[in-house]
């Protein structure tokens, strides 16, 4: 009989994890509280609050197993849920990448550098935290924060008490800040079997906070680089202290020689998009098969690529469709400022070609 997994979320990570699937003769129901989620265009969708056991039973009757598209998702509903299939990955991994702070204290548990780091629940906590950081600082909601959103720099004393007005409402941390030279990040993949499987690291480039830019592989990082061989280490100290199971992603910051994290997202990711037209296998397609215990697919690159996400508006399909070697992808969303409607993965046989094909398209994006 053809399995059916559950996707929880219906944003643009469950359409392509769907998307991805067909092809292994799988089926698909999305969980959203929205009837208009973009994955609902593609696989069956049941519409209804998270947190309501009726829906929740309802999307699980018959399931194979279930995934989420996005951290947020309510524990409980992964806890109920789970009592039921199997639901991959555990509430452990959401748990540990729900509130930045457990998530920084669960990096330093595991000896993975991070930036300095307090909790924040006073404003003369958050006094007291800056003397012992020092400034420039950026203080962040711990949970709920995504693109950019719910964080403030903190740059001298005076500005101290409006990051409090703007944000203290809610639990904080503050971090340091960290002087990197570039952003990458890693995007890794473990089956139920154990298997791990690296994507290369990439190169991330950010907009008002929101990516704009992966360049994969980076550039500058040789086979067997030491940074290469850090980050998959890392990686692989976390899925296994979770025993996590799927695509996981860690952001890090390159300064020197050396990495720095700063946070991990437990779901396939923006910065893996460029694996759907540059990889071997696509990071949607191992998370599938990650997830029923089927071997994973090479990551390898088989290309150099730019990925370019487009933000708010974008031209016409057919405009970008005339261009050698750029594959396009859109998510089936109205357009709204800061909303992303879909990427670009800009294909060269060299990262120069790579690079200079996809210069010429920076005009093309409206934000
Ligand atoms: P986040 O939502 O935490 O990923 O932050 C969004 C972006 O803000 C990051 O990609 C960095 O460019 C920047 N950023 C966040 N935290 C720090 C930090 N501690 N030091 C330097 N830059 C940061």
């Amino acid at each position: 009989m053809t399995k059916c997994i559950g996707i929880i979320g219906g944003g643009q990570l469950g359409r392509m994890l769907a998307l991805s699937g067909y092809p292994l003769g799988l089926k698909f129901r999305i969980l959203d509280g929205s009837p208009e989620a973009p994955a609902g265009h593609v696989s069956p969708l049941v519409s209804g609050p998270l947190d309501q056991l009726e829906t929740l039973d309802r999307f699980a009757d018959g399931l194979e197993c279930a995934t989420f598209e996005f951290e947020n998702v309510p524990l409980k509903a992964i806890e109920h849920l789970s009592n039921h299939l199997p639901v991959h990955p555990g509430c452990l991994a959401l748990e540990k990448s729900q509130d930045r702070w457990v998530e920084k204290e669960f990096f330093r548990s595991l000896l993975i550098p991070t930036a300095p780091f307090a909790p924040v629940t006073t404003h003369e906590g958050l006094q007291q935290a800056t003397l012992e950081i020092g400034l420039p600082a950026i203080l962040k909601t711990r949970r709920f924060g995504y693109d950019g959103k719910g964080q403030v720099r903190l740059n001298m004393p005076s500005d101290v008490s409006q990051g409090w007005d703007a944000l203290g409402s809610q639990p904080l941390i503050l971090e340091g800040l960290v002087p990197f030279d570039r952003e990458l990040s890693q995007v890794s993949v473990r089956s139920t079997k154990g298997e791990i499987r690296h994507y290369p690291l990439v190169e991330n480039f950010h907009r008002k906070g929101i990516l704009h830019k992966t360049i994969a592989p980076a550039p500058g990082i040789a086979p067997n680089d030491p940074l290469e061989h850090q980050s998959r280490q890392a990686m692989e100290k976390v899925m296994e202290a979770l025993d996590y199971v799927g695509v996981l992603a860690i952001e890090w910051f390159q300064v020197g020689a050396s990495l720095v994290a700063n946070e991990m997202a437990p779901r396939v990711h923006n910065t893996g998009h460029w694996t759907m037209d540059g990889a071997k296998t696509s990071q949607f397609e191992n998370h599938i098969r990650a997830i029923l215990g089927w071997p994973l697919g090479s990551t390898e690159a088989n290309h150099h690529t730019v990925m370019l996400n487009l933000i708010g508006s974008h031209r016409p399909p057919e405009d970008w469709l005339a261009i050698p070697g750029v594959r396009l992808h859109l998510y089936g969303k109205s357009p709204r400022q800061g909303r992303k409607l879909g990427h670009v993965n800009v294909l060269g046989n060299t990262a120069m070609e790579a690079l200079s094909r996809s210069e010429t398209l920076l005009d093309w994006l409206s934000e």
